[in-house]
This record gives C-alpha cells, sequence and structure tokens, in this order.
C-alpha cells in the first residue's frame, strides 16, 4: 500500500499560494518576473526548506527542492509559478504544490524513493511579460543544461483548462501528448472597386478570398485530423469602407493538431486551397508560415502507468491536451508524462478556474503512486535513445 497524502496540506499550501499577487477579485497576476511572481517563488522556497529537504534556485530563476544530501539521479515533479494576467489560481500552482507534497510525503514517512525525487516550480511558463522570452522559460534551460543528465524522467499535474473531464465525468486523466501549434498569415491582393458599378463577374474581392478561406479551414482541419482544431482570430479588408469592393485581405489562421505529419498535410491542404479560391475570385494570394510548435508524444511506458494509478483512483480515460505545458519541452530530452484533473465548467486563465477538493486531493495522491511505480524502473533503466539523442 503506497502512502497516503496530506489533504489537508495540500490545500492550504494551495490557499496560501494563492493569496500571493491576488487582486481584489481574487484573481492573480503573478506575471513572471514581477514583484508578485518573486514573491511567490519565495514562498514555495521558503515553504520546502524544512528539517532534512534543500532547496535552490537556479540561473534562469526555477525553484527547486529534494532531499538533503542526495547525489541523484532524480525524478523530477513539477509545473510551473506564473500566472497570466488575471489568472487562476491553479494553472501551474497545483502542479506545483501537488508535486511538494508527494516529496514531503516520502521524505516524511522515511521512503526510498524520497532520495530520488526533486520538485520544481518553473519560472515564466505563460510568455506575457514584457521580458519574456516567450514562454517555456524555465523548462527550456533546463533541458538545455547539464542538471538535465542527473534526471530520469519528468512527470507533470495540472488542471485541465477545458471542460471535455467535467463533461465525460472523469476525475483522472493521463495525457497522451500535446497537440502541434502553427499559424499562417494569409495575403489577398485583388483590385478596389466601386460596389455598386462592378457586377460580380467583374470584381477582384480580395475579401471575399479571405472570407472563403476562413470559412474552408474548418472542414480543412477535420478531413485530415478529427481530433485537430483551428482558429482565423485576426481578418482584414482594405482599405475598408462599405461601398468599396475590398482590393486587399489578409487573416491569420492558426491550426492545432496531433500529430506534426498532421499539420503537415493540413499545411499542404491549406496552401491548395488557398490558390484555389484566389484563381476563383481572380486575385492573387500567398499563405505565409509565421511560427511552429512541434507536436509532443508522451513516453509510452509512462504513460500506462499514469494511467494505472489514476484508473486506482478514480474515474479515467486518456486524453490529448490541446494547451502547452512545460512537459512538451522536457519530453524532448527525458521520458515525460502528465496528467490532467477537471476544471470546474472547463474555466481557465480566469479567476473562475476551480476544481472541486476532493478531485485535487485524488490526482496528487495518484502523483505520489504514479512515482513510486516510475521511479525504480527509471533509476534501473540505462538512459533511453530519447535522453542520448538530445
Ligand atoms: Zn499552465
Amino acid at each position: 500500500m503506497a502512502d497516503r497524502i496530506n489533504a489537508d496540506r495540500l490545500l492550504s499550501d494551495l490557499t496560501h499560494l494563492s493569496q500571493i499577487g491576488a487582486g481584489p477579485d481574487g484573481a492573480l497576476w503573478r506575471v513572471a518576473g514581477t514583484k508578485a511572481d518573486r514573491a511567490g517563488r519565495d514562498w514555495l522556497d521558503k515553504t520546502m526548506r524544512v528539517e532534512g529537504l534543500h532547496t535552490y534556485y537556479d540561473d534562469i530563476g526555477n525553484v527547486f527542492s529534494r532531499r538533503e544530501n542526495t547525489s541523484g539521479p532524480w525524478l523530477l515533479i513539477g509545473s510551473h509559478a506564473d500566472t497570466v494576467p488575471a489568472g487562476g489560481h491553479l494553472d501551474g500552482a497545483y502542479g506545483v504544490i501537488a508535486a511538494m507534497e508527494v516529496l514531503r510525503t516520502l521524505h516524511e514517512t522515511g521512503h526510498p524513493m524520497a532520495d530520488h525525487v526533486e520538485t520544481v516550480a518553473w519560472f515564466d511558463e505563460e510568455g506575457v511579460g514584457p521580458q519574456s522570452a516567450g514562454g517555456l522559460v524555465g523548462s527550456t534551460a533546463l533541458a538545455g543544461s547539464a542538471h538535465a543528465d542527473d534526471l530520469v524522467g519528468y512527470l507533470e499535474i495540472h488542471v485541465e483548462q477545458g471542460r471535455r473531464m467535467e463533461d465525460a465525468g472523469l476525475d483522472l486523466a493521463p495525457v497522451t501528448g500535446i497537440v502541434g501549434v502553427r499559424r499562417y498569415q494569409a495575403s489577398v491582393s485583388g483590385q478596389d472597386n466601386h460596389a455598386g458599378t462592378t457586377m460580380w463577374a467583374d470584381r477582384q474581392d480580395a475579401g471575399r478570398v479571405a472570407a472563403r478561406i476562413v470559412a474552408a479551414l474548418k472542414d480543412i482541419i477535420l478531413g485530415i485530423d478529427p481530433k485537430g482544431i483551428g482558429n482565423a482570430g485576426v481578418i482584414h479588408f482594405g482599405p475598408g469602407a462599405a461601398n468599396v469592393v475590398p482590393g486587399t485581405a489578409g487573416a491569420e489562421l492558426e491550426i492545432r493538431a496531433s500529430s506534426d505529419s498532421a499539420l503537415d498535410d493540413i499545411e499542404a491542404d491549406l496552401h491548395q486551397t488557398v490558390s484555389r479560391i484566389a484563381t476563383e475570385e481572380n486575385c492573387a494570394a500567398t499563405l505565409t508560415r509565421i511560427s511552429a510548435k512541434p507536436a509532443a508524444h508522451f513516453d509510452k511506458l509512462l504513460l500506462d502507468i499514469v494511467e494505472e494509478t489514476c484508473r486506482a483512483n478514480g474515474r479515467t480515460d486518456r486524453l490529448l491536451s490541446y494547451a502547452g505545458h512545460d512537459a512538451s519541452v522536457l519530453s524532448t530530452r527525458l521520458p515525460t508524462a502528465m496528467m490532467f484533473v477537471p476544471s470546474t465548467g472547463g474555466f481557465s486563465h480566469s479567476n473562475k478556474e476551480h476544481t472541486p477538493d476532493e478531485q485535487l486531493v485524488l490526482g496528487t495522491q495518484a502523483l505520489l503512486e504514479s512515482v513510486l511505480k516510475m521511479a525504480p524502473i527509471l533509476l534501473e533503466q540505462p538512459k533511453s535513445p530519447v535522453a542520448l539523442a538530445a
């Protein structure tokens, strides 16, 4: 029988952290690099500096804790300490506090695995501060550092930030991977002209091209990846008057899919569609890729272990993550896995973020049991190919 986490301490630590950087309405303002963010990390550091535990900051600002006088290697567990502006109290914070609870439980019960667990609170996952390097900053630094050689794996628990789990009545979800994300700029040029006197057949309507591309996006994505999703969040017509046929138009498109090959296929289809629609409307159009984040696939063995412990603790099903997480970066260097607890109403990046206490406790218990199952296996294994290739 595995040890039990201390549910009261978990919940009271979460409450404590949710007061650091809180506005009058309870929303959190611990944007990375701000005073409140630093105060939050300092509090985490101080909280873990108890008898027998050692804490430290690395150069980038990640906060770690582990047992004193241990020489590793360690299984790393944790999440990020920063928030978006007016964020919620669970995004990132839950995974950090849950990891701390797991280490303290192992430490206090004198479990031999206590020597091989390290916790982390990542610096700047969100990437929204004025000085930010774009998010996933702390995890990217660690993945490229020598300390990664001392680690055998990474495990993160996080709130789902959507409503799939609540809708399906799930308590816990092993996460199979994280979608890849690509962004594009579509630019269309036609001819601006009088909107009354220019007959349909004579138009070079750049606006119609952009609108048809936006409308086609959903079918293109779903035709290739049933789990894919997309968005057209920016569109503009020029010169921009009700009585002028638009001579120029642009749209920013985003696609998310479960694998890089699906992203490739969607991209190819999108290119074809853009040029076909432009030709049909007597316009010229280009599609330019602005950014690309690869899809992440978590370690199969660790995923099986997480699924087993989730199932032992509650209603469970595997999910793909549509939001980015530090775990995606770590998965390029170390065997990595993730698990979710539900988000009530699907709210996140908002002070409406909520998960029932029982599910926060269940998740942390499943995290502890996952650590106890995977740590001995990872410690015995020679470095996996993914680690050697990095
Ligand atoms: Zn997060």
